[in-house]
């Protein structure tokens, strides 16, 4: 039965193993929001892969192909369509970009989410929130699990998105109590990988592409503060998994491999080549000191462990920056 089994990604041959099951798989119609996006075209190519049809908003390599459909749609309006399953990932996760336009930011998580938990009630379809680490703010905690409830300040600059995502939760559960939507919320740990933005201003592709430039990385503060990335092959087979499994409360999605922000600078310039430069910049404000993700969770619940070392997944996006005309 192909509904129960993820075709998950093979970091020692970087395929997709070959699933007989492919051809028995009901095919499902697909909406991915934010399909457009760094996490949701990697999402779009397996569900594509999967044999499934998807409803997205700018996947080019996949324009024309019988089972795909674009949509230009902005989810703060509402929409109707008929779908199965619904990825809700729509909403700019990079700090400077969420804090350019915040209150856009808060209409995008809240009226985004309640609309297309709308169209979930309406059409009886499985809807998964990609929520997000940050709900657990500066975290007091360490590593975080999904119990604990979090240190955010609501009144600062990350708070449009942060409190943006718990609200889009909390909307979440209301429909699955109130409505019976059947829900799933994953929240996503640092996420890196091929066909992030060069300016998506992160860490991770800031110091990529500072590497590849020759110039200093820049660090913000004293570079002491912990991150734990993963790479986005991993996370797909989790959102994917996560919405084939029975599993209904929120699951943590991340890497536990953890990095201060220096030594992960460090690492970048050695895979990249060349001498470390730092460069140190003024702390940014409400920035979480420690973060990584307890993954218990995920391991027991939906049988997901990251498979590729943070290390291989670096070696393969610098490859990729490497590529960009226009870096
Ligand atoms: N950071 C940094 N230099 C950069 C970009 C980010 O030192 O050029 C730091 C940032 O202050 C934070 C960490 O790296 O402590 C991760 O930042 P990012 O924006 O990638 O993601 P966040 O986890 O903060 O959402």
């Amino acid at each position: 039965d192909g509904e129960t089994e993820a075709m998950t990604f093979d970091p020692s041959t970087k395929t997709y193993p070959r699933v007989r099951h492919l051809f028995f798989t009901k095919q499902k119609r697909i909406l991915v929001t934010g399909g457009a996006g760094f996490v949701g075209s990697h999402l779009v190519d397996r569900l594509m892969k999967m044999g499934h049809y998807g409803n997205v908003r700018n996947i080019e390599h996949w324009l024309g192909h019988p089972n795909f459909d674009l949509i230009r749609h902005d989810v703060v309006d509402p929409f109707k369509i008929e779908v199965d399953e619904i990825y809700h990932l729509a909403c700019p996760a990079s700090p400077p970009h969420y804090q350019a336009n915040p209150i856009k930011t808060v209409k995008t998580s809240f009226l985004g989410t309640l609309n297309m938990l709308g169209l979930a009630r309406r059409t009886k379809a499985k809807f998964l929130l990609a929520s997000t680490s940050e709900v657990y703010g500066d975290p007091e905690v360490h590593p975080q699990p999904e119990d604990y409830w979090g240190h955010v300040n609501p009144i600062g600059p990350r708070a449009c998105y942060d409190e943006g995502k718990r609200i889009s939760e909390t909307l979440t559960y209301s429909y699955a109590t109130h409505e019976q939507v059947d829900v799933r919320v994953v929240r996503i740990f640092n996420t890196f990988g091929p066909r992030m933005n060069p300016k998506d201003g992160r860490v991770v592709s800031n110091f990529i592409v500072q590497a590849l430039h020759g110039e200093p990385l820049t660090i913000y503060g004293e570079g002491s503060q912990t991150r734990s990335f993963q790479y986005v092959h991993d996370l797909v087979d989790g959102l994917i998994q996560a919405m084939m499994g029975g599993y209904t409360l929120p699951i943590n999605l991340g890497n536990p491999q953890e990095f201060t922000i220096s030594e992960f600078a460090t690492m970048v310039q050695e895979k990249v080549g060349g001498q470390v430069q730092i460069q140190y910049l003024p702390a940014v404000e409400d920035d979480p000191k420690k973060r990584k993700p307890d993954i218990m969770v995920a391991s027991k619940e939906i049988a997901w462990t990251p498979k590729f070392s943070v290390e291989q997944g670096i070696e393969e996006t610098i490859q990729y920056f490497k590529l960009l005309h226009d870096l």
